[in-house]
């Protein structure tokens, strides 16, 4: 079979402007492929499989984890690379790592955290997924962390606040410079979004928290719905929502590709350099994207807020700051590694420390800490 031509705006292996240790050129598949090889094999990243976006690891064995999270944006991403003509090993890379810098207990374990080291340079996710690629996987004899291409790194930090930015060095410039990343990074970045609004739906109404007649006030949800019990008016509850969320992934997928196959045409990038200076070229047509918005304001303030959401957040938010407080008054307590590194400084260390823990690893060593009668 023929090698798939890449798009001259696509980002290209060979002309990847490198990683910061050098390296042979790897043999038999390319540079980016290395990047999404060693994302796997990564301790991070086998980690998701015990973190959780929306509800927490001992809730429940069906909800999504970060890990089946992350292959659902890697899955949904490297369709829409594939059909735009994108390096789809580049954007499966960046999808796969998009959150392996992600705290146990999700958004809360985020902010809670974030609250902590506010005093101390304030701790941002993106950041620290770049920072565990970057630093703190320590697996390979010449250098720390993962050694990734300069598009990984740059397409992993999707977010960063011009204060960090202007200590980043090479990826921090584009948050300056107002510029974009690669088309790969811009669909990894919508294929997130895309996959945690659908699986939210999905989980959501698998906990009880939400129910379906509640999501039929939401346009998009309401329109697939109709046109499944139409066609299959005995359908059972279950399949009805796997039915209508496959319905909304697919015209979400499909109208991005088209919205953004004719945006990238009126721009007409001829490469890398001039899809990062253009506007986002990755988007939703307009009507999408309004009832995309109108699907997330729905899940902030009937899932997001729910009370049962709340109150395990309220906890887990009380284990991470309960946890940062014992190890920043006596640095002692942290694993020798930790304690190492604290040396020179210790609200970081805590951080990563803290940073690293899955949901269950959180609760054990909150534990170990507060009760007198565990060791
Ligand atoms: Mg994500």
């Amino acid at each position: 079979m023929p090698e798939r031509e890449l798009a001259p705006y696509a980002a290209r292996p060979e002309r990847s402007r490198g990683r910061h240790y050098r390296e042979p050129p790897p043999r038999g598949r390319s540079e980016y492929q290395r990047d999404r090889d060693r994302i796997v094999h990564s301790t991070a990243f086998r980690r998701l499989e015990y973190k959780t976006q929306v509800f927490v690891n001992h809730e429940g064995d069906l909800f999504r984890t970060r890990l089946t999270h992350s292959l659902e944006v890697a899955q949904l991403a490297r369709s829409v690379a594939r059909s735009l003509n994108l390096d789809e090993d580049l954007t499966e890379a960046v999808a796969l790592a998009h959150d392996l810098g992600h705290t146990p207990f999700g958004h809360t374990g985020q902010d809670a955290l974030n609250a902590c080291m506010r005093p101390y340079g304030g701790f941002e996710h993106n950041l620290q997924s770049l920072r565990v690629v970057d630093v703190l996987e320590q697996r390979y004899a010449d250098f720390d962390g993962l050694n990734l291409t300069f598009e990984a790194r740059e397409g992993i930090l999707k977010h960063c606040s011009p204060r960090n930015a202007r200590l980043l060095g090479d990826v921090g410039e584009r948050f300056l410079k107002k510029k974009r990343p690669s088309l790969e990074a811009q669909v990894a970045n919508i294929a997130d979004e895309i996959a945690y609004n659908n699986h939210d739906v999905d989980d959501g109404v698998r906990s009880g928290l939400l129910d379906l007649e509640q999501l039929a006030e939401v346009k998009i949800f309401a329109r697939h719905m109709k046109v499944v019990l139409r066609e299959y008016p005995r359908i059972a509850p279950r399949r009805l929502r796997y039915e209508t969320v496959r319905r909304m992934i697919d015209t979400l997928i499909t109208d991005l590709i088209r919205a953004s196959a004719e945006t990238i045409r009126r721009h007409g990038p001829h490469g890398i350099d001039d899809v990062r200076c253009a506007p986002a070229l990755i988007a939703f047509s307009p009507r999408i994207r309004d009832e995309c918005l109108a699907l997330k304001r729905f899940l902030r303030e009937n899932l997001y807020r729910h009370y049962r959401v709340v109150r395990m957040s309220a906890k887990a938010s009380r284990i991470v700051s309960a946890l940062f407080q014992a190890f920043l008054s006596d640095p002692r307590l942290l694993p020798p590694d930790f304690k190492e590194r604290s040396r020179s400084d210790a609200p970081r260390a805590i951080a990563d420390y803290i940073a690293g823990m899955t949901d269950r690893y959180a609760i054990l060593e909150h534990r170990r800490l507060f009760a007198i009668d565990e060791t």
